[in-house]
C-alpha cells in the first residue's frame, strides 16, 4: 500500500477547468495529498459542488468563478487565491474543450476561434497571471495540461491538435525563461480519459473508443485520477530538478 498524504502538504494551489473531469479529480488529489485548493471554471453550480464534496473530506477548498478566456477574470482568480491564502505556489493549468471533429477543410472559422481563445489565449492570460503572483512570493511550480494531440497528430481534430502543440511551446518557452528564479513549467500529456470531452467524442463517435483502445498498449482509457497523480508529482518539490517537460500519462500511446 503506498502512504498518502504528504505530497503537498501546505502547498496553496489553483486548479483551472476544475468544475469537472481531470480538473475536479486533480483538486481531490491534490487535496488528499496536504494542499489547499482553489477551483476555477465558468459553472458555479459544478464549481460549488466539488468544494462541498472536498470540504466534507475536510479538505481546504475554496472557488472562483472565471472564464479563462478573459485576461481579467484570470488576474481575479490568481488575485483571490493570494488574498485567501497569502500566495500561491502551484498551478494546474488544465481548462480546456476538444471542439467538433471534422476533417480540417471542413471546420469553421468559429470552431477553429473557440479552441485557440480557450486552449491558448486561456493559457497565455493564466501564466502570465501566475507567474507575476509567483515572482512576488518566491516561486513555485506549474504544469499545463497538453494532450498526446500536442505531440502527435490525432484525426479530425486540427485546431485541438494546434492548440495543444501550442500549450507543449508555452511550457518550455517559461520554463526557460523562469528556470532560475525558482519556477519550475512543465506539461502533462494525457492521453484519452474519461471526462465530458471524451464522453462528447465517443458519443458522437461510435467505435472511436475501441479504435483508441487498439492503438493503446495498455488497451483502455485512463480514469482522471490518473492524470492527476502525474500533475501532483510535478507540482510537488520531490521534483525539484523537473523542468520544461512534457510528461506523456497515456498508456503508452505515443510510445507506440
Ligand atoms: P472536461 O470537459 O470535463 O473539463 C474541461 C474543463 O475546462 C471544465 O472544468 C470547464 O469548466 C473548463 N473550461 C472550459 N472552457 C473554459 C473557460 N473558457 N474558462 C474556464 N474554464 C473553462 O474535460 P477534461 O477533464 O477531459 O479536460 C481537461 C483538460 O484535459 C483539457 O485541457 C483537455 O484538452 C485535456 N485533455 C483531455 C483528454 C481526455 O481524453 N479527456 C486527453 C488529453 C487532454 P466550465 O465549463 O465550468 O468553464
Amino acid at each position: 500500500m503506498i502512504e498518502t498524504g504528504e505530497l503537498l502538504r501546505g502547498k496553496v494551489i489553483l486548479i483551472t477547468g476544475a468544475s469537472s473531469g481531470i480538473g475536479a479529480a486533480a483538486a481531490h488529489v491534490f487535496a488528499r495529498e496536504g494542499a489547499a485548493v482553489v477551483l476555477a471554471a465558468r459553472r458555479e453550480e459544478k464549481l460549488s459542488a466539488v468544494v462541498a464534496e472536498l470540504r466534507d473530506k475536510g479538505a481546504d477548498a475554496s472557488y472562483v468563478v472565471a472564464d479563462l478566456t478573459s485576461a481579467e477574470d484570470v488576474r481575479r482568480a490568481v488575485g483571490v487565491t493570494v488574498e485567501r491564502h497569502g500566495r500561491i505556489d502551484g498551478a494546474f493549468n488544465n481548462a480546456g474543450i476538444g471542439g467538433d471533429q471534422l476533417p480540417l477543410h471542413e471546420m469553421a472559422d468559429e470552431i477553429y476561434d473557440t479552441i485557440i481563445d480557450t486552449n491558448v489565449r486561456g493559457l497565455w492570460n493564466c501564466l502570465r497571471a501566475e507567474i507575476a503572483a509567483m515572482l512576488k512570493s518566491g516561486g513555485g511550480a506549474i504544469v499545463n495540461n497538453s494532450s498526446v494531440g500536442g505531440l502527435v497528430a490525432i484525426p479530425a481534430a486540427a485546431p485541438y491538435v494546434a492548440s495543444k502543440h501550442a500549450v507543449v511551446g508555452f511550457t518550455k518557452a517559461a520554463a526557460e525563461e523562469y528556470a532560475r528564479r525558482g519556477i519550475r513549467v512543465n506539461a502533462v500529456a494525457p492521453g484519452a480519459t474519461r471526462s465530458e470531452i471524451t464522453a462528447d467524442w465517443f458519443g458522437r463517435n461510435p467505435g472511436l473508443e475501441e479504435a483508441i483502445h487498439e492503438v493503446t498498449p495498455q488497451g483502455r482509457t485512463a480514469d482522471p485520477e490518473e492524470i492527476a497523480e502525474a500533475v501532483a508529482w510535478l507540482l510537488s518539490d520531490r521534483a525539484s530538478y523537473v523542468t520544461g517537460v512534457v510528461m506523456p500519462v497515456d498508456g503508452g500511446y505515443v510510445n507506440h
